[in-house]
Formats: structure tokens, C-alpha cells, sequence
């Protein structure tokens, strides 16, 4: 797709995310989708000029963690720990088509982008659907594709080479990743990670995987093969950076100095690890001590139940705080960096997105400044409401790669009203799967 005009937004709050921090009032102008000012008095010449006044630009969100086709499962499986979560999932999983992903793809997408979420990280199987969505909708999408051993899976053929195919398919596109997404030492054997890994490496992709999400988890490797998960792939070779870790739960000092040491990232899910009653709470002041890059992630809808990433902010930072009896960790503006540029850098992308400087694509949100959530607005508390107080609501428009992709809370690419009615009958079917035994 040719690029857009420029466009240049005027005397906004700017939340750059830059080195320094930085919420200043200025101008923005992006060219051929990158910003190429940011600051006082952009040149207006050939450009779109949009007054900003009564807004913020804020970058961005990279949700570090989710299965997105999974949202017509929202509500599917509440109320109910992990094994009896994946139980029914693994029932509704079977029925899917991969028309449903789409589907589903599309729903969790849009929910995302109108969160103001521009890039996601994703593991799942049918990605090659999930990414028509995610070009079709306009986001930035890292798609891993699932890799388990073959006689654990759902999926046609054998997972590794359904990934190979996927990676060939979708490599060099502009707004898709692919890569490999081993799906947790639970269902994958020593070869298949090791598999996975060489995969990724070979084509240069990230690998993404949950790790050490729950005890039971923990305890059922530990007597299988007599190690903890982390330290488990430590001693097969399987650790390293360009890794995203989700959850990291349930880990010993030895583990978390290990992750830290091998550049793991680690994609945080709270508000997935409370519902499941995962029991424990992530150790992210530790982790991002001993050098691991923290992101924060939503997981899907059926565990969450939101895509929202400013709600998954709010709950970082209270549960952590409140473990800990220190209401001074996770502040607010470390909860927006976990959101942003940490995220970025999660991804490897941090020179291209996360922040509003120059040089960088310009992915961002337009908030309302008038927001209820957002009184008293005013430029030294910006962070503090993004990350405590904003509701989706206040984001008013959002650009990936400076294309509009929601305009005045309404999707630009795509009509809602059709994905939400194809969502709706698409799910009858898999909600009918749910009750079979
Ligand atoms: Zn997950």
C-alpha cells in the first residue's frame, strides 16, 4: 500500500517515551510513516494538519502476549484453574476452523486496536489467518506460530514444518513477523524445543513460549525430568536472547538469575495469572534486576477477559506493589514503559517503535484530553492517569506506520458492525463444543 500524505498534528501533549522521558507540548510530523519532527513548530508544507490541542500523543501499546483469534472464546471458560481452563480450551481448539481464526482474529484485532495496542505478540496455530487479519485491520503483528510435539497436537501435519512454511510465507512483509512459537515445556519434548530453536535461529526470527506459568507445571517437569523448567532449558542449550517468556511465574533466585543472564525476555500477564489463580505473583522487580527486558502482556480473552493494555497497566502495578508491602515499585512510569518501549525492546524493534522520536514509525494514539478519566489534565500527571486511571474510552484515534487505523473510536479498515456479526455466529459453533465431553 502507497504510503499516506503527511501529516503533521499541532500543539499536542506529547508522552514520547523517549531517553529522557519527556511529556512536552509540540508538533509532530510523519512522512512516508515515520515521524521526521517532533517538537515546536513543525513544517506544514503537503501535510494533513490536524490540531492537537485538546489531545495527547501517546505511542503505541505492544501487548508482549496473547493468542488474539481466541476472541470468541471471551467468557468461555471462567472460574476455573489452569488445567480445567486448558481442558475446555483444548475441546474448542478442536472444532476450529480456520475461518473461525480469522474471525476471531479480527474481533481480538480491532478490540486491540481501538485500545490503542499497535503491535502484538501472538502464538498460535493458523497464523497465516491471523496474519490476513492483521493486515487486513492495520496492525503490527509478531505471529508465532505454535510448536508442540506431534502426538500432542491439534494441528495438520507436523508443527514444525507447518512453522517452517509459515516463516516462508510471511518473511520480509511490512507489517507481519513471523516466528516460532514452542508453546511450553508441558507439550514440547527436548528435541521439538530444540527443533524450534534452530528453526528461529536459521531464519532469524524471535521464539516466544510460556514458561513456568503455573506450580503444577513446575512440578510435573521437575519430576519428569528432574529440573525446573528455566533451568531445564538452560542445561539443553535452549536459552538466549531474541527469547520472549510468558507469564514466569512460579521461578527459584537460581532461575531468574539464569533468564537474566541468557537476556530472556519475559512477557508479564497479570490479570491472566490472577483469574487462573495461578497463585503466586511473577517476579518482575527481580527479573528486571537481573537484567531481563519485562513487557507486559493481556494473554487472550479467555483468561483475561480484555485486550486492554491500560487495564493490564492498573493491575501490574497494584499487584506488585501490594505483594511486596512497597507502594514505590512498578511506578507509573516504569508501568508505561513495560507497555512501550520495553515492549520494543522485548521484540528486538526498540529503534523502530515504542516511542514517539524521530526516525521511528510512527504508531501512536490520539487520547482525549476531556476524558473524565483523565481530569486534571494536566502534563505532569499524564503518566500517572494512563497508567492508574485512562479507559480505552479516551483514545479518540489510532495510527500504525502513520495510517490512521481508528478514527473518532471507529475502525478505518474494517466495518465493526460486520466483525462483530461474523464473530457472533462463528462462535455458535464453538460454544456448542464447549459442553462435549
Ligand atoms: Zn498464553
Amino acid at each position: 500500500m502507497a504510503d499516506a500524505a503527511p501529516l503533521v498534528v499541532t500543539d499536542a501533549l506529547l508522552v514520547t517515551q523517549d531517553t529522557g522521558r519527556r511529556v512536552v507540548r509540540g508538533d509532530v510530523r510523519v512522512e512516508a510513516g515515520r515521524f521526521v519532527h517532533v517538537g515546536p513548530r513543525a513544517p506544514r508544507e503537503g501535510a494533513e494538519v490536524v490540531d492537537g490541542h485538546r489531545f495527547a500523543l501517546v505511542p503505541g501499546f505492544v501487548n508482549a502476549h496473547t493468542h488474539v483469534a481466541m476472541g470468541l472464546l471471551r467468557g468461555i471458560a471462567d472460574d476455573v484453574e489452569l488445567a480445567g481452563f486448558l481442558e475446555t480450551l483444548f475441546r474448542v481448539d478442536a472444532a476450529r476452523t480456520e475461518l473461525d481464526v480469522e474471525i476471531g482474529a479480527r474481533a481480538g484485532i480491532a478490540e486491540m486496536l481501538l485500545g490503542g495496542t499497535t503491535s502484538f505478540l501472538d502464538l498460535y496455530y493458523y497464523e497465516d489467518a491471523v496474519a490476513r487479519a492483521t493486515e487486513a485491520l492495520g496492525a503490527r503483528g509478531f505471529l508465532g506460530w505454535a510448536v508442540l510435539d506431534a502426538d500432542k497436537t491439534t494441528q495438520r501435519g507436523a508443527p514444525l514444518d507447518n512453522a517452517e512454511r509459515f516463516l516462508r510465507r510471511w518473511s520480509g512483509h511490512r507489517s507481519v513477523e513471523p516466528l516460532v512459537a514452542p508453546q511450553g515445556v508441558y507439550v514440547c519434548s527436548r528435541e521439538t524445543w530444540l527443533g524450534a530453536r534452530e528453526l528461529a535461529e536459521r531464519h532469524r526470527t524471535l521464539l516466544h513460549y510460556h514458561l513456568s506459568e503455573t506450580r503444577r507445571e513446575v512440578h510435573e517437569h521437575e519430576a519428569r525430568t528432574g529440573r525446573r523448567p528455566a533451568i531445564w532449558l538452560e542445561e539443553i542449550g535452549a536459552l538466549g536472547p531474541r527469547q520472549v517468556a510468558a507469564h514466569a511465574v512460579w521461578l527459584t533466585g537460581e532461575e531468574i538469575a539464569v533468564l537474566g543472564r541468557r537476556q530472556v525476555g519475559i512477557a508479564h500477564c497479570p490479570s491472566s495469572n490472577l483469574k487462573l489463580a495461578s497463585g503466586g505473583v511473577a517476579p518482575v522487580v527481580e527479573l528486571r534486576a537481573a537484567g531481563a527486558t519485562v513487557g507486559l502482556g493481556t494473554d487472550s480473552v479467555a483468561s483475561n477477559n480484555s485486550l486492554s493494555m491500560l487495564r493490564e497497566m492498573h493491575m501490574a502495578g497494584l499487584v506488585q506493589k501490594n505483594q511486596r508491602w512497597d507502594a514505590s515499585v512498578l511506578s507509573a512510569q516504569e508501568l508505561l514503559d513495560l507497555a512501550t518501549i520495553d515492549g520494543a525492546r522485548l521484540l528486538g524493534r526498540e529503534a523502530e517503535i515504542g516511542s514517539i522520536e524521530v526516525g521511528k514509525c510512527a504508531d501512536f494514539s490520539v487520547v482525549r484530553l476531556d476524558h473524565p478519566t483523565l481530569v486534571p489534565a494536566r502534563a505532569e500527571a499524564l503518566v500517572s492517569h494512563l497508567a492508574y486511571a485512562m479507559s480505552d474510552e479516551a483514545i479518540d484515534s489510532v495510527y500504525v506506520d502513520g495510517r490512521p487505523v481508528v478514527r473518532h473510536r471507529a475502525l478505518v479498515r474494517a466495518d465493526w458492525d460486520q466483525v462483530r456479526r461474523d464473530a457472533e455466529s462463528s462462535s455458535e459453533a464453538l460454544w456448542a463444543a464447549r459442553g462435549r465431553a
